[in-house]
Formats: structure tokens, C-alpha cells, sequence
């Protein structure tokens, strides 16, 4: 399984000198397994995906979302492949939303916000949406996900092949002292997991409510679940590149395997 981390910081796409190593575009990772090509969140960094699948030759992707935040769609309106009319761009959501991804996606294209609507793009678009509990089947990929606290919704999303499994699990508030034992289940002995790690757990006391979560508690998740590798992701903006090394270096102390997850970074599992 071939992972490629083309946005993931939280919240807003950033860009300063100071964010040079670990970029700042807002979540997507795309996965691929043989010559199938899905996609986990269409943050910015969904559009750096885009150019790759025009240059690929690619003519159908799937996009798995994990709730509907700006941050998690606002690469779409630029995503390349919808105004490919050869493309087909089937777009995946699950469980009980208050607005389905066409509402949510039609309403941020919308005048004054955005000059062109969903009838614009010239893609074969599709909106599928699942139950929580559905799998899903891409070629040799297949999807599950699990609802998770956040505002407004979220679920962790699984990728599996044969016997490879990544977990994303962004965004979610954990409850301190109460491990989220759903999520423990969902990410048992993945090859990969990648977490909301948007705070640390100093910020976290004075944070709550606001639906993130901390990396030490992404790392205390991944120990109890025998996660083999452990991903800090969805960096809140203002983290510069010193901050994350930083962050880095604590984290391997209590965990080896773990690192800080950065923008166009290309991992096989
Ligand atoms: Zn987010
Ligand atoms: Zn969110």
C-alpha cells in the first residue's frame, strides 16, 4: 500500500518561511494499492493530488471524506480531474450527517462565496453515501469507517489490503482519562495511524470543546491499540517547523516507530 501525504495540517492551509519543511496544506492523503487510487478528505492538498492523476492518465478516483469541514473539502473547487470530462470523481460519505456532502459542498459554492456551482464541473460526479457500518470496495482497497467525536460529526477512516491496514482518524476530541476504547478497537494492530494531533496536552486544558486532540494522547491510543507505526497529523497552523521537529523528537521517546506526518511525504506500508 502506497500512502502519499499531500496535506496535512488542520484548519487552514498555512504557508510561511516557517513552514518550509512540513508544509501547510489542510488534509488529504491519497492511497494506492496496484493500479487502484483513492483518496482520504479533499483539504488543499487534494489539489497537488489533482495534477497528479491529469499527468498519470487516470480516469476515475474515489474520495473518502471524513466530515464535511472546510479544511477537509476546500481543495475540491480546485481539484483538476472535475473539469476533465473523461473523468469520473465519486465522492464518499458515511454515517448520520445533518447535511449530506452534495448539500454541504453546494453551499460553499455559492455566490458571494465562490463564482461557479456544482453543475460547473464538467467530471462525471458522483455522491455516494454509505451507513457507518457499510465496507467499501475499490479494487483491492477496501474502506471502512467509525464515527468519532467532533463537531458535527467525523469518522475514522480504514484503508486495508489483504493484510496492510492504515488508520485516519481526524478530527476527534478525546475525553482525558477516558480512552476512546471504539478507536482503540478500530486501529488494533495497524500497520499505520495517523491521528488528530492538532494540540498538545498543555493547550488541550484550555481547548476544550473545540473538537481536537492532543499527540501525546494519539501516542497513548497507539500503544494500547499495538499500532505499528504512529503518525502525527492535522497540525494546527501556527506550528512551525522547528515546533514540529520538536514535537518529533519528544514522541519518538515514547515511541520509536512515530513521526511528524509532512506534506508530498510518500509512505509504503
Ligand atoms: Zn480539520
Ligand atoms: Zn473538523
Amino acid at each position: 500500500m502506497q500512502l502519499v501525504f499531500w496535506g496535512t495540517r488542520g484548519s487552514l492551509p498555512m504557508n510561511t518561511p516557517n513552514h518550509r519543511i512540513f508544509g501547510g496544506n489542510t488534509s488529504c492523503v491519497s492511497i494506492g494499492a496496484d493500479d487502484t487510487l483513492i483518496a482520504f478528505d479533499g483539504g488543499s492538498g487534494l489539489v497537488n493530488l489533482g495534477t497528479e492523476i491529469i499527468a498519470d492518465g487516470r480516469r476515475e478516483i474515489d474520495i473518502c471524506f471524513s466530515h464535511f469541514h472546510a479544511d477537509h473539502i476546500c481543495g475540491l473547487p480546485f481539484f483538476k480531474p472535475l473539469f476533465n470530462a473523461d473523468m469520473t470523481v465519486r465522492l464518499h460519505s458515511f454515517g448520520t450527517q445533518a447535511a449530506s456532502l452534495r448539500d454541504a459542498l453546494n453551499g460553499y459554492l455559492q455566490d458571494p462565496i465562490f463564482p461557479m456551482g456544482l453543475e460547473d464541473f464538467e467530471a462525471d460526479l458522483q455522491f455516494i453515501h454509505h451507513d457507518a457500518e457499510d465496507t467499501l470496495s475499490f479494487g483491492n482497497i477496501t474502506v471502512t469507517a467509525l464515527p468519532i467525536p467532533h463537531p458535527g460529526g467525523a469518522h475514522a477512516l480504514k484503508a486495508s489490503t489483504g493484510d496492510k491496514n492504515f488508520i485516519y482518524a481526524t478530527d476527534t476530541e478525546h475525553t482525558p482519562s477516558e480512552p476512546n476504547q471504539n478507536l482503540i478497537a478500530f486501529m488494533h494492530k495497524a500497520d499505520l495511524a495517523v491521528y488528530d494531533c492538532t494540540y498538545d496536552d498543555d493547550e488541550f486544558a484550555t481547548r476544550g470543546g473545540w473538537g481536537h486532540s492532543t499527540w501525546q494522547e494519539g501516542l497513548r491510543l497507539a500503544a494500547a491499540a499495538k499500532v505499528k507505526k504512529f503518525g502525527i497529523f492535522h497540525h494546527e497552523p501556527d506550528r512551525t517547523d522547528d515546533m514540529l521537529i520538536e514535537i518529533e523528537k519528544q514522541a519518538k521517546t515514547m515511541q520509536p516507530s512515530s513521526f511528524v506526518t509532512r506534506d508530498f511525504m510518500r509512505v509504503e506500508i
